[in-house]
């Protein structure tokens, strides 16, 4: 004779009276799980205490054998059932879940809460935060990306510890160099937040004087952007004297200069626009100083040392060498 526990009779359309009815562990097709959901729902309250969230959806993994039971049953009886043992778990547990303020959300949850019934592990991952952030370098010497001592590294433990994270990931609109200052607006940049415990109350402003970078987080946005254009305007400082100075204001008479940078040995070439605006010479220092405007991409490196790029730095201002340059500002378009 068939026994089935009341919640596994219900759900394959059966009147409770016409099947025995055990409880419990003698149930044919959960042994017993079914009477544990309230025991699991505990251990699920356990795992995501402590995130942040209003949004949830539930997900289960159960064991091969309970959904062979089930099909075993429905096969025999010949009935379809109303719902499979799976939806029927991750529905009771969401029910629970909801009566303590949540709610299911199938098309973007704050968590997704990934439940092993095998392991008895539950899995909670907090869907990834993107924001739009801003940053200023104010001292020279900080590389932009990389593990250690870069402006990547000081923004992701800031980011990890202010969302109580697992991990940042980056996009950035552009870099400089190790030696350049960011200044002005700074430089917009995209974060991928993962596994924010936080998602509210983070502070939006890192300021830290040692490493000389401040930063701001200027609003969460849907996702990283799949092609961003910005335009950088960026001050050079050239060795030379005065008499370069000539060359400099003849380029400045042009206006708006295409640049080709080859990007391999077919003769393929990119084209950036590089617009100087101004320039000026400072004797006691012994640099020029020219402020260009160029296209987001345009390799500054490459220009001034010329390879495959035409025409470059020295082409138009001649004897020249790029001490470093800082970023004036970077816009999006
Ligand atoms: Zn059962």
């Amino acid at each position: 004779m068939l026994q089935l526990c009341h919640l596994c009779a219900v759900r394959q359309g059966l009147h409770v009276g016409s099947s025995v009815v055990s409880d419990g562990d003698g149930c044919y097709i959960c042994r017993g799980l079914m009477s544990r959901l309230n025991d699991i729902f505990m251990l699920v309250e356990d795992a995501v205490k402590g995130y942040e969230f209003r949004s949830f959806l539930i997900g289960a993994t159960l064991p091969q054998d309970i959904l062979e039971r089930e099909d075993e049953v429905r096969a025999k009886l010949k009935i379809r059932g109303l719902e499979s043992i799976k939806s029927s778990i991750t529905r009771e547990l969401g029910m629970m879940l909801s009566s303590k303020g949540y709610r299911v959300d199938y098309e973007r949850p704050e968590i997704d809460i990934h439940l092993d019934l095998i392991s008895m592990d539950v899995n909670v991952r907090a869907r990834p935060i993107y924001l739009l952030a801003r940053y200023r370098k104010s001292r020279r010497g900080l590389k932009q990306k990389g593990y250690d001592n870069s402006i990547e590294s000081i923004v992701r433990g800031w980011i990890v510890k202010e969302f109580n994270a697992r991990d940042a990931r980056f996009l950035w609109i552009g870099g400089e160099d190790k030696d350049s200052l960011v200044i002005g607006e700074g430089r917009p940049f995209f974060i991928k937040v993962l596994d924010a415990r936080k998602r509210s109350g983070y502070s939006e402003r890192l300021s830290s004087d040692s490493d000389g970078i401040d930063v701001t987080i200027v609003r969460k946005v849907d996702g990283f952007p799949r092609q961003i254009r910005f335009t950088s305007k960026v001050r050079l400082y050239l060795d030379g004297d005065q008499s370069i100075m000539d060359r400099v204001r003849d380029v400045i008479s042009k206006g708006s200069i295409s640049i080709r940078f080859r990007e391999d040995g077919y003769g393929r070439y990119v084209v950036k626009r590089m617009h100087v605006i101004d320039a000026r010479y400072c004797s006691e220092a012994g640099v020029v100083e020219v402020d260009i405007l160029v296209d987001g991409g345009f390799t500054l490196k490459r220009f001034a040392e010329g390879h495959d790029v035409e025409p470059n730095m020295h082409d138009l201002f001649g004897n020249v060498r790029l001490r470093y340059f800082d970023v004036l500002d970077v816009r999006i378009c």
